[in-house]
């Protein structure tokens, strides 16, 4: 059997995205590539990444989580590829409101109480089938884009392993001492009838018109003298316990109409201006002074629970949270309506009033208002004061309010009893744990993060909801004793009864009693648990801990996760409290944050707004490397401003690395070149200075772009690989080395320039393949895959290049830049002269006092002269400088570095070269045209104008036909009429009139018209 011999092999012309891509899914596919890849770097060092689980509450994925994914697989590509063996489990986080209301809103159900009537199970395997469809829809989004993670078996949260990993989070906690319940108070959504974390407050907010009333509280010593306070929430007035003060202020008695009051002094003022009272000052005193002053309720006629309370209606002191930027300096306390009340109230022992249900109506305890919902009575609780004679002032004001971030309702502030963890003494634990975590980029950990857990507070983990984590609590009938369960084994073996459990969720585990210690039954308290504690344990539950200990024991903790920065507040807090409580530190090493997706006015992009853009309505029109190249080389922590002119302008990118390859392929295959065969260290001593010189910069891009991944600076790696691609190679060495390209035989120097170019796109092959997947596979196998004997299956299996640093050469680069500096002076310059860049020069002269100039000139000397076209190019002799400033004969234009002299003076010798450089060019657009072959031979004719026009040509003879590879070409002046087969066609060269004609010699041949060849050599 005869092996193939290996060498570069051709690559198809023409980029085109739809076709390289399709081709590449059905290699992966047919191969799977992925399995392969995964399989062969299973041995290497362990690097665990753990993916922040979207929602999937559409089917659709959002752009920004496409972004993300393809991030993701960047990373994980790369690490691959230097040899790690790497953990790439996706993750979907399934349960939740935003699913409970995609429910509600299908089947039309308006209520918590109405879901009980539609059936608890029935809602529940609907919360789970819309997860689970989404999920899946979302995963062959992902997918599609090229994103490899193991898609097989992603986690999620409502998988029954991963509800244990909760449990037992919840079991350490309690056994720590960390959990248990009490009143809190908490963000409330009255539709929802939930509490809402203080995270998911700030995610969305409204601009509300409420009321904005001064009230007047009669002292119980003297009900002709009222402390004066402003609020704009009437509806708290109900669950008035007392007035805060600040003991630092300074407070005054004034009188008005005949009654006095008592505030702020700084407030009277404001106050006065805005009331259109006059305030008549009586007495000034320290805040401190009304400290245990009495009042009575000004609603006390109509809620008669305001009369019985004890330890109430008196001032109380704060310096914190009383303020003299609005209104009175005398703040109402409600202790059951806000944090800060609560706070002061408990430091007081003042009672807790809450007069609000779950559904945003008063209770029967609030009298007049009971059942009536809490905002639309404000207008009557003011009427009521006016009424009664306690209304000051009354007008209205617009704020931004909190709304419920998944059904917009206005949210409420309310006292509840709650299951919580407490961690708010745990801030110096939790900040010496980001000290030590990696973020990138640094200022997010070390201002955002670290400033967001200054205001670290107890985590209330308890919803009042269906479709989550059962909360493993179970509390006694008989002597109210709570039992916290850690695991499935451990309820079924202790339930009163056998039960047959389907799944760990509502409302099956509700049917569970268990027996307590006293002899009662205990029932599970009915509640969920919040989702950011289940995804808070994703590094632990997608392990399978704790019953898989041993997968834990390998992988965790997390080397890297990378989120939008929406998760400062969210998932990486989320899994910083998590790791924290229940192993003692963070769960994660390295975090890289992103930002926004948004359309290119900088809005969000939502369906409603009509600015919604698909990754896949993107990789429709433009290919899927194209986002991933686009997306990639956006400066990951700022937002991505999107943009369709951009996605063309990055797609056109690609097609020029493209075509680089195609160029280098084109050759290579050509000539059968065969890397392995012959080393640059063989061919050393061949290479030109260009070649160094791209040696030098392929050896310091991989440096750096190495250097940039691993600090996954992923944007600075994209954009430097550009630079290297198109700038480098495309634009410069590519050109450089055409010629050498051309030339029929094996020469030495040809294989340096190849051996270098070879080394230098496979290196950028290589570093590209994490970015775009697909580009980098199709040139793979069509151009390198047969290019070595040890190349793999797949360029995902290539290993990433490593650096020579012998090659590196700071000299090299710096003259390269004069080099190419003195280059478009000379183009502007012949520009300016009308001298066109074919027509060769006798000379340029160069005046610099600048070493790297003068290096520059030795060092690329020879492929100055040839891009520059002239027969000499060098450093001008001192003492003629002025002789050429002065003469006609030379040109000249000015440089950063000195001045450049050109000589005008073209010699017959010259003309000739520079006309035939004109034939040639248009000759081989010809042959272009005719879609030759670049190796096969014609029959030319070429008809001048003039006889001098020919003779001249004559003189280059052998150089046109060498160069058009024409077997036979024949010059001839005046009129002849060229005939069919050949191609024909005119040209204005020099305002005069060429015509010329081309024909394959083997069309020829076939005729039997052979017309032997009078020119032979080079092709
Ligand atoms: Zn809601
Ligand atoms: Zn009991």
């Amino acid at each position: 059997m005869v092996t193939k011999r290996k060498s570069v092999t051709e690559l198809p012309k023409q980029y085109d995205p739809k076709r390289v891509e399709a081709d590449v899914i059905g290699l992966w596919g047919r191969d799977h590539t992925y399995e392969l890849v995964k399989k062969r770097k299973s041995q290497g060092k362990k690097f665990y990444f753990l993916d922040g689980p979207p929602f999937p509450s559409s089917d659709t994925p959002h752009i920004g989580t496409s972004w993300n994914k393809v991030i993701k697989d960047t990373v994980i590509r790369y690490k691959r590829s230097r040899g790690f063996n790497v953990r790439d489990q996706p993750g979907y986080d399934c349960h939740g409101l935003p699913i409970e209301l995609a429910i509600e809103e299908k089947f039309c159900v308006k209520s918590k109480k109405e879901i009980q009537s539609f059936g608890l199970e029935r809602f529940v395997s609907e919360c789970r089938t819309f997860a689970e469809t989404n999920a899946a829809a979302m995963t062959l989004a992902f997918e599609d884009l090229g994103v490899w993670m193991d898609w097989n078996k992603p986690y999620m949260t409502h998988h029954d392993y991963y509800i244990e990993c909760d449990w037992w989070g919840l079991k350490q906690a309690w056994s720590k001492g960390l959990f248990d319940h009490g009143q809190r108070v908490v963000h409330w959504c009255p539709r929802c009838e939930t509490v809402l974390s203080d995270y998911e407050v700030v995610l969305a907010y409204t601009v509300l018109r409420d009321a904005s009333i001064y009230v007047k509280f009669p002292l119980a010593s003297n009900p002709k003298e009222y402390i004066l306070i402003w609020t704009t929430t009437p509806w708290t007035l109900p669950s008035n316990v007392a007035v805060m003060v600040n003991p630092n202020f300074e407070y005054v008695k004034v009188k008005a109409r005949d009654e006095i009051y008592i505030l702020a002094k700084e407030r009277t003022a404001p106050v006065q201006a805005e009331t259109g009272q006059a305030f008549q000052l009586l007495e000034t005193f320290p805040g401190s002074k009304l400290e245990g002053l009495t009042y009575k309720s000004p609603l006390e006629t109509l809620v008669p629970l305001q009369k019985n309370l004890e330890n109430a209606h008196r001032v109380v002191l704060s310096s914190e949270y009383v303020t003299l930027s609005e209104g009175t300096g005398c703040v109402h306390t409600a202790p059951g309506h806000g944090e800060e009340d609560y706070e002061v109230g408990e430091r007081n022992k003042l009672p807790v009033v809450m007069l609000v249900d779950d559904q945003g109506r008063f209770l029967p305890e609030a009298g007049k208002y009971a059942g009536k919902p809490i905002r639309d009575t404000n207008s009557e609780i003011i009427d009521d004061l006016k009424a009664l004679g306690f209304l000051f002032h009354a007008t209205e004001i617009d704020h931004r309010s909190p709304v419920c971030w998944r059904c917009k309702t206005p949210l409420i502030i309310r006292a509840t009893k709650q299951w919580l963890i407490h961690i708010a003494q745990m801030k110096d634990q939790f900040v010496r744990q980001v000290n030590s975590t990696i973020w990138i980029p640094q200022w997010a950990g070390a201002n955002q993060f670290k400033n967001w857990l200054q205001g670290l507070k107890d985590w209330v983990i308890s919803r009042q909801r269906f479709w989550g984590t059962p909360l493993p609590v179970w509390t006694c009938n008989s002597c109210g004793k709570d039992r916290i369960i850690g695991s499935k084994q451990e309820l079924t073996e202790n339930a009163v009864s056998k039960v047959e459990l389907p799944t760990l969720h509502r409302p099956w585990v509700d049917a569970v009693k268990l027996r307590c210690d006293c002899g009662g039954e205990m029932s599970r308290v009915e509640d969920i648990i919040d989702v950011w504690f289940e995804s808070g344990g994703a590094s632990l539950a997608c392990l399978g801990y704790p019953a898989n200990a041993a997968e834990a024991k390998f992988w965790w903790p997390a080397d890297f996760i990378v989120e939008g920065r929406d998760q400062i507040t969210a998932w990486f807090f989320g899994l910083l409290r998590h790791g924290i409580v229940t192993m003692g530190k963070c769960p994660y090493k390295t975090v890289l944050m992103h930002g926004f997706a948004l359309d290119s006015q900088g809005r969000e992009m939502h369906k409603s707004l009509g600015n919604f853009v698909t990754a896949h309505e993107v990789a429709e029109k433009y290919g899927r490397d194209a986002f991933r190249y686009y997306v990639l080389q956006t400066t990951l922590w700022e937002d991505l401003q999107f943009s369709w002119d951009a996605i063309r302008q990055y797609q056109g990118d690609l097609s020029t690395i493209w075509n680089t390859y195609v160029f280098a392929s084109t050759y290579m295959s050509l000539d059968r070149f065969a890397p392995a065969k012959i080393s640059i260290n063989q061919l050393k001593r061949n290479l030109r200075a260009e070649d160094r010189w791209l040696l030098s910069r392929t050896n310091r891009v991989i440096r750096e772009v190495t250097l940039l991944m691993d600090n996954y600076k992923i944007h600075e790696a994209v954009r430097k690989l550009k630079e290297f691609l198109v700038e480098d190679l495309s634009h410069t060495y590519v050109r450089y080395i055409r010629r050498r390209t051309w030339v029929e035989t094996q020469s030495k120097d040809k294989l340096a320039a190849y051996a270098t170019l070879y080394a230098a796109l496979k290196a950028a092959l290589c570093m590209l393949t994490p970015i775009i997947p697909f580009l980098t596979e199709s040139i793979y196998q069509h151009m390198l895959r047969n290019a070595e004997p040890k190349h793999p299956e797949t360029v995902h299996l290539l290993d990433w290049p490593k650096y020579e640093a012998k090659w590196i050469s700071d000299s090299l680069e710096e003259e390269m830049r004069a080099t190419q500096e003195l280059l478009s002076s000379v183009a502007e310059l012949r520009m300016a002269k009308g001298l066109k860049q074919r027509q060769p020069v006798p000379q340029i002269l160069v005046s610099s006092d600048s070493t790297t100039v003068k290096n520059a000139l030795r060092t690329y000397s020879a492929l100055l002269r040839e891009q520059a076209n002239s027969r000499r190019l060098g450093l001008a002799p001192k003492r003629s400088l002025s002789e050429l400033d002065d003469s006609k004969r030379f040109g000249k234009t000015k440089f950063a570095d000195g001045e450049l002299f050109l000589d005008l003076k073209l010699t017959k010798s010259e003309l000739a070269e520079g006309l035939a450089r004109d034939v040639v060019r248009r000759m081989q657009q010809m042959r272009k045209e005719m879609d030759l072959k670049v190796d096969s031979f014609v029959y030319a004719y070429l008809v001048a104008p003039s006889k001098n026009d020919a003779a001249l040509l004559k003189s280059k003879h052998d150089y046109i036909a060498a160069e058009v590879r024409a077997k036979q070409l024949k010059i001839t002046a005046g009129e002849i009429k060229i005939r069919f087969p050949y191609y024909t066609k005119r040209w204005q060269i020099n305002g005069t009139t060429f015509e010329f004609g081309l024909c394959e010699t083997s069309k020829l041949l076939q005729k039997g018209q052979d017309e032997t060849a009078s020119t032979t050599g080079p092709r």
